[in-house]
């Protein structure tokens, strides 16, 4: 199957999980992660009525931007190193992976500078895996005190990438125990339809993440086909 006929799959897919779960077809956002892929595939996604796409490098993204239309959300998923935020702080319409003050300071400072607001998700490992950015739960609850104190800089929820497994219900736990510090952390604040964002599931577990609460899916592979990386 094509990128689109994926894309409208899992589209029609989720809504379906978020209809059975309560929520409205509309409650979440289907994030089309394109990393590594060429910007034709995007395109025939965006047709398809995509408007937001997942990157991971800073390059990619400029590279693509200027090459496919203008009214995409980019979304930069990856780790971010401070000395790239100045080249899509004004381009990215939010930031998912903020793991540190430090980094949460930079990217004020830059907003500051270009006089826009940056909008970000604070990167929480809730697993506790080695291999991953991210702090714990409640490393996460500090961040975020500090965090929403910044200028030109908006908290709007949290992110999460759950462990590699075969049975996407052993991440069911973890979705839910940042959807619990979300509840503890924003209470009913809201700042956009959605409300506060909470960005998990990704191809192999993203409708447990749906049932668990996500309002952001990141979904590559099933969309655009296994990556290959040269
Ligand atoms: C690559 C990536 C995804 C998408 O992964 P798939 O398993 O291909 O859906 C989601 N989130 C992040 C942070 C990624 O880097």
């Amino acid at each position: 199957m094509s990128a689109k006929e994926n894309y409208l799959r899992i589209k029609s897919e989720m809504e379906d999980i978020l209809i059975k779960s309560g929520r409205s077809a509309d409650d979440a956002l289907l994030l089309a992660v394109s990393k590594t892929k060429p910007v034709e595939m995007l395109q025939d996604v965006y047709d398809a009525g995509c408007r937001d796409f997942g990157e991971n490098k800073v390059q990619e993204i400029m590279d693509k931007i200027d090459k496919l239309p203008s009214d995409i959300r980019w979304h930069m998923i990856g780790h971010l190193q401070t000395n790239k935020i100045k080249y899509i702080i004004d381009k990215v319409y939010m930031i998912h992976s903020v793991d540190t003050l430090h980094l949460a300071e930079a990217i004020s400072k830059e907003a500051v500078k270009k006089n826009v607001n940056a909008r970000i998700l604070l990167e929480v490992n809730v697993a506790g895996e080695e291999s991953k950015f991210g702090g714990s739960l409640d490393e996460a609850r500090v961040l975020f005190e500090e965090a929403s104190k910044l200028p030109n800089l908006t908290v709007c929820g949290l992110m999460t990438i759950a462990p590699y497994v075969e049975d996407a219900e052993e991440n069911r736990q973890y979705f839910a125990q940042l959807r619990e510090l979300s509840v503890d952390l924003f209470g009913k604040k809201t700042d956009n339809k959605r409300g506060v964002e909470l960005s998990m599931g990704m191809s192999g577990d993203y409708p447990v993440a749906l049932q668990e609460g996500s309002t952001i899916i990141r979904v590559g592979s099933n969309i655009f086909g296994e990556r290959i990386y040269v």
